[in-house]
């Protein structure tokens, strides 16, 4: 017999990271989740009670409830379905975000695929912005728009009212932001973004991408509607944390998440026991990690700040943003929690120079040259040919006027090494 997770609601972050969703089998008694490998289990008549609901959801007086749903999703039947190292890990990550229910993917595009294909279904308009990570930028601004006539409508354009009048809110599918952009670390408008929803559109889900951000620097149900929005991640950067795991996290209302289930599979991107059993085990660790990530950040900003002139480094980050930052990412740029993620151009170089001086980091041992973020290491990349490489969206963002543009996402080795590794670069491509 396995025990059933304890309620863990109202303990603090680092318990809720650690403990929240563990199942103990009660004849082993080991103190962590076993991964359970199987792909099928036995079938019991209340499996069979509920499937027979579910497969008759058509019928108005048999259709399935939400809550049959989530309790057939917890049931073990079919591994691509539910198993029950995705339950643990879907049960922890609703209790750190604070809402109803997660479900787990195979990675950060099968998270946000699922919940745009689920939430955009039947709709005519999508509200985002090309400030994001490139694939998600693909499948908004084309697979949306080719394959299913989405036209992207920008949050600027959302925010001014102008809409009104000529597109309906049952029109609108989602609003899609990230909560600190790829790759020039854009915070947006989310209090604002919330405000005119809540005015104009209040059935509209706004969704946020918090990957680069984290549960551990700031959970949007604070500021959103954990009722109606939608949060998601990319597991595969911080939350799994050492650069060895692949996969997506949606949380939020379980209507919301029972659809975003059956598009997950439907299309088939399922995470397997044993990744979610390792993402499980990073999770525990996300406080410890995410508190240094910000430190380490802290002392790389104040180092890149200080040699910026020396170097002719423009910097791409929050605590450099001349605008108001907006009123909910306040008490974030303060408290330097921000995670470990910084990007800057090195001015009057190209392409070619900044290779090298990735190269030349990557020789110190200290700094990988490699695309990714989020792990123990660190590592730096180059947007244009990575992450952002669509060339319309590098003219939308302008990625052209800073042809030598480095990604840097800072690990949580000695920060000293760090900045050393940094230092010798730079000087090596200036003399
Ligand atoms: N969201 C953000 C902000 C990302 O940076 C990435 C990948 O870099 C993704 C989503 C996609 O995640 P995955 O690579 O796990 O599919």
């Amino acid at each position: 017999m396995t025990s059933e997770p304890k309620d863990l609601k109202n303990s603090g972050l680092g318990t809720r990271l650690i403990h929240a969703g563990e199942i103990e089998d009660e004849r082993i008694e080991a103190v962590v989740t076993p991964i359970y490998r199987a792909t099928t289990y036995k079938l019991s008549e209340d499996v069979y009670a509920l499937t027979k609901k579910y497969g008759r959801t058509e019928h108005p007086n048999i259709a399935i409830k939400d809550h049959e749903l989530k309790a057939l999703r917890y049931k073990n039947f079919y591994v691509r379905d539910s198993n029950p190292n995705n339950a643990v890990l879907q049960r922890k990550m609703a209790t750190i975000e604070g809402c109803d229910d997660c479900v787990a993917t195979s990675s950060g595009m099968g998270a946000i695929a699922s919940t745009l294909l689920s939430l955009a279904r039947g709709k005519k308009y999508i509200v985002s912005t090309p400030q994001l990570y490139g694939m998600a930028y693909s499948f908004i601004y084309h697979e949306m728009k080719e394959g299913y006539g989405l036209e992207a409508l920008s949050v600027e354009d959302f925010l001014s009212r102008k809409w009104t009048g000529k597109i309906s809110p049952g029109e609108i599918g989602a609003v899609y932001v990230e909560s600190l952009s790829n790759p020039f670390l854009l915070i947006p408008p989310l209090d604002e973004i919330k405000e005119v929803r809540d005015e104009l559109c209040p059935e509209v889900p706004v969704v946020v991408d918090n990957t680069f951000l984290t549960p551990v620097n700031f959970r949007p149900f604070t500021l959103l509607d954990s009722e109606r929005d939608i949060v998601l991640y990319s597991a595969t950067k911080y939350l799994g944390g050492h650069s060895d795991v692949m996969a997506g996290l949606v949380c939020g209302p379980l209507s919301k998440i029972n659809q975003i289930w059956e598009k997950m599979a439907i299309y088939g991107c399922c995470l397997d026991p044993e990744t979610a059993y390792y993402l499980e085990r990073g999770l525990k660790t996300l406080h410890v990690r995410m508190a240094r990530h910000n430190q380490n950040m802290a002392e790389v900003y104040k180092y890149l700040a200080g040699v910026s002139e020396k170097f002719r480094i423009k910097l791409f980050h929050p605590l450099n943003d001349e605008r108001a930052a907006p009123k909910f990412a306040r008490s974030l740029l303060e408290q330097k929690r921000l995670g470990g993620m910084i990007t800057f151009n090195i001015q009057g170089k190209g392409e070619e120079v900044g290779i090298r001086f990735m190269n030349l980091i990557h020789e110190t041992g200290v700094i990988k040259h490699a695309t990714s973020l989020g792990g123990v290491e660190s590592l730096i990349s180059m947007p244009y040919n990575m992450s952002q490489a669509t060339w319309d969206q590098q003219e939308k963002i302008e990625l052209k006027r800073y042809p030598c543009l480095l990604r840097f996402s800072v690990g949580i080795e000695d920060v000293g090494d760090i900045i050393d590794a940094l230092d010798q670069a730079f000087r090596k491509i200036w003399s």
